[in-house]
């Protein structure tokens, strides 16, 4: 068929692309029927503090309940739900459904807990983000403190200033921000001063290798004297075995996340999780 198109039709309808473009829309069909579904669900990632041993934190993340395929992870559909805008509406579900949970730990007396909730780039660069935050903390009574919400470097360096009065408004809301996958980006580090920022939280990659590679113990290490001398906290993420928790510790890195202590896990799953400790 594509022969009858012509060579230049056969370049830009390609089989692979055809079926690729067709998978992508398919894909932006079942997403739109998850939110409406409400497929989606959220697991949460307990954080360690270390120096007091506790879990003081849990981070939200995302999951897809899919009637066809099961529990599937972000990896494989956050990319499409951001190239379509949807997730703009599933963000704020996340933050809603994030903020609504962490208030009923509160009530329940597990806690006080923190839940961090990802943002993605579209998200943020939408101008009522502040107000549909400060309507979700009124809506849920959350106090404020407790949800801090989490950014890429990509996302807060796209449009600098921008991002800086974003930063500053939600900052005023009483929320804390934290960098995410900090190391990875290729952004100047200046922002770090000129921006209302509260925790790094140092990229996997570095944390993956720390034993076998000097030079990712050097960074971890690093990030760990550059987050402390801004008076910023820094959280470690995927962590795996003790030796990475004590190689940390021993760096003054405040806190921990990653399967050594836990994986995400569901509300109920988190519940005995944290009654078990
Ligand atoms: P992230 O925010 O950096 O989240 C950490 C990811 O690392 C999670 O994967 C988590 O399950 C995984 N992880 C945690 N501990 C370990 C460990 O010890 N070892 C290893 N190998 N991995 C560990 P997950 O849940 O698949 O999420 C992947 C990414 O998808 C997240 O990276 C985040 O960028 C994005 N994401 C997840 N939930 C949301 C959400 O609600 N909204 C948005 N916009 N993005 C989300
Ligand atoms: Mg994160
Ligand atoms: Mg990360
Ligand atoms: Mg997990």
């Amino acid at each position: 068929r594509s022969k009858e198109l012509g060579r230049n039709a056969c370049r830009l309808f390609a089989p692979s692309m055809k079926d690729e473009a067709k998978e992508r829309l398919r894909m932006e069909v079942l997403l739109r029927e998850a939110i409406v579904e409400k497929q989606l669900v959220l697991h949460y990632q307990p954080k360690l503090d270390l120096r007091s041993g506790r879990v003081y934190g849990v981070e939200a993340l995302v999951r897809w309940n899919s009637p066809e395929q099961g529990l599937v992870y972000p990896g494989a559909f956050i990319g499409i739900a951001e190239e379509t805008g949807l997730i703009v509406p599933m963000g704020e579900w996340i933050v809603r459904e994030a903020c609504r949970q962490c208030r009923e730990w509160l009530d329940a007396g597990l806690g006080p807990l923190t839940v961090s909730v990802n943002l993605s780039a579209r998200q943020f660069a939408k101008a009522d983000l502040g107000r549909k935050i400060a309507a979700i903390l009124g809506e849920t009574g959350l106090p404020p403190n407790l949800l801090e919400l989490e950014l890429t470097e990509s996302t807060v360096m796209g449009n600098p200033e921008e991002a800086a009065r974003m930063l500053q408004s939600l900052k005023e809301l009483g929320v804390c921000i934290s960098i995410d996958d900090f190391g990875t980006g290729f952004s100047s580090l200046s922002y770090l001063t000129r921006f209302p920022i509260d925790t790094l939280k140092i990229d996997k990659s570095f944390i993956s290798r720390l034993e076998e590679e000097q030079a990712n113990g050097a960074i971890a290490a690093g990030i760990v004297s550059l987050a402390h001398s801004l008076h910023l906290k820094v959280v470690a993420e995927g962590v795996e075995t003790q030796r990475q928790l004590d190689f940390l510790a021993a760096k003054g890195c405040d806190a921990v996340q990653g399967f050594h202590i836990s994986r995400g896990l569901d509300p109920c799953a988190l519940e005995a999780f944290l009654q078990q400790r």
